[in-house]
């Protein structure tokens, strides 16, 4: 392998071929110095919570967080457009010195007074836990002085990665749950680790709507706070990213005893197989016989669809860096319906069952790593002669700079890539992308 690779990053990289030997390590910190793609505690949080429509996001800490996570998503929304507003208390030196906590009771204060939200999150960044501000204490206070829900994402960047970030914004939504545990259980389905980019959870629950099963929650697309309440009288959570929201589902079936199941809405074989799945598990026969025929009709609408893509794209190489492993395994199915071989694939947060399952599905010498660095991307991606990367917005600058096609699957985007829709505009774009012209000159 590749001579980039520092000693320490060893173990978190692999070529399936070798991967039965022994497993990759994942799920872990970051190795220090080695310039890691993940985001922060802090980032992983905010994305999660950041698509409640209606809720209030008060960064506690110094203005650059703020700007870190500010209406970066394409997140879209059906109601409110409170959540795409970011406020920060701005702390200087002096409230590092003498404390923030009085700044931020103002801040919660000012913003019940203009806005009288009735959901205000508020995030604790990198500078509140080595200060220490006691951000509990101000949550009960406002709580009990503006009667609405003030809650504490305690996500300082330092204290783990972006799945910290993400369990952190999980027990947050069952702080605003558990009050409401008492409800009696209705038929529908909650969707989990959908984040409505591009409206791709309008998507997901068109289908749900075309097969009669009715949708109570979602999280956190399109979501708002009324509607987050009524979550725990669902009958199943359906889980479309599992590495933000697995452990709400654990934690919602240990507390309200909500079964879950993992559900991908990408490429038509998983999207297939998801939209059967949560018909077999939430619904009636009727709903299954709907079901199969918007499979049937809807896949052969879109194979029908694609197919002169593929003679274009067959053969050509990918190379994917996403967030989690559950949307790789998607993906590697995907290029694997397109015709093309995926050469590299790893993510920022996935864990050890996931490794496994892509160890699996590619071919023996394709390259496997978690939490890889920019250097590492580039090797592998010269080495095994990638024609496109797939990843988010810290990959794009690397493979134009390389000369390679890019395509954005993170949650910048502002077309959805979910469900039989999105597997149109991914083969279009992927297309595009690969055989443009420009290519040519870039690479001489
Ligand atoms: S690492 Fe710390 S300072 Fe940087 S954005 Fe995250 S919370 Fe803020």
């Amino acid at each position: 392998m590749c001579a980039q690779i520092l000693e320490e990053r060893q173990e978190s990289i692999k070529l399936a071929a070798d991967y039965k030997a022994a497993p990759i390590r994942c799920d872990a910190a970051s190795v220090s110095g080695a310039v890691s793609q993940r985001a922060c505690v802090y980032c992983g949080a905010r994305v999660v919570l950041n698509p409640i429509t209606d809720a209030f996001h008060i960064v506690h800490g110094p203005i650059g967080c703020a700007s870190y996570t500010w209406d970066i998503r394409g997140s879209l929304s059906s109601g409110s457009d409170l959540y795409r507003n970011s406020f920060s208390t701005d702390l200087q030196e002096k409230d590092v010195v003498f404390g923030g906590a009085e700044k931020l009771a103002a801040a919660i204060d000012e913003v019940m007074r203009v806005y009288a939200p009735k959901l205000i999150f508020i995030y604790c960044t990198c500078i509140v836990g080595v200060i220490g501000d006691d951000v509990e204490a101000v949550c009960r206070n406002a709580e009990r002085a503006w009667g609405v829900s003030v809650i504490p994402v305690k996500a300082p960047g330092f204290s783990g990665n972006k799945s910290t970030g993400y369990k952190m914004a999980c027990e947050a939504l069952m702080q605003l749950l558990l009050p409401h545990k008492d409800q009696s259980r209705n038929n529908g389905v909650n969707i989990l680790g959908d984040y409505n980019l591009a409206g791709e959870m309008w998507i997901i629950k068109s289908y749900m709507r075309e097969t009669g099963i009715p949708v109570v929650s979602t999280f956190t697309g399109d979501a708002a706070y009324d509607r987050l309440l009524r979550a725990p009288t669902a009958r199943l959570n359906v889980v479309q990213c599992a590495g933000s929201m697995m452990y709400l589902a654990q934690r919602m079936e240990e507390e309200f005893g909500i079964p879950w199941i993992k559900a991908s809405f990408f490429g038509v074989e998983d999207t297939s197989a998801a939209i059967r799945q949560v018909a077999d598990l939430a619904g009636t026969p009727e709903n299954r016989r709907r079901a199969e025929q918007l499979v049937s009709r809807e896949s052969a609408r879109v194979t029908r669809l694609v197919a002169p893509y593929y003679t274009r794209l067959a053969g050509k190489k990918a190379a994917i860096f996403v967030g989690g492993g559950f949307k790789a395994i998607s993906l590697v199915r995907q290029f694997k319906e397109m015709g093309m071989k995926t050469v590299l694939v790893g993510t920022q947060t996935g864990r050890a069952d996931e490794y496994e399952v892509l160890g699996k599905l590619v071919d023996p010498d394709t390259v496997i790593l978690d939490d890889a660095n920019p250097a590492e991307l580039e090797s592998f991606m010269r080495e095994k002669g990638a024609d496109i990367l797939v990843g988010g917005v810290k990959e794009r600058p690397l493979a134009y700079k390389l000369g390679i096609a890019f395509c954005d699957h993170n949650h910048e985007r502002k077309h959805a890539l979910a469900g039989y829709e999105g597997v149109e505009n991914f083969t279009r774009e992927v297309n595009l992308s690969i055989n443009s012209p420009v290519w040519r000159h870039v690479r001489g």
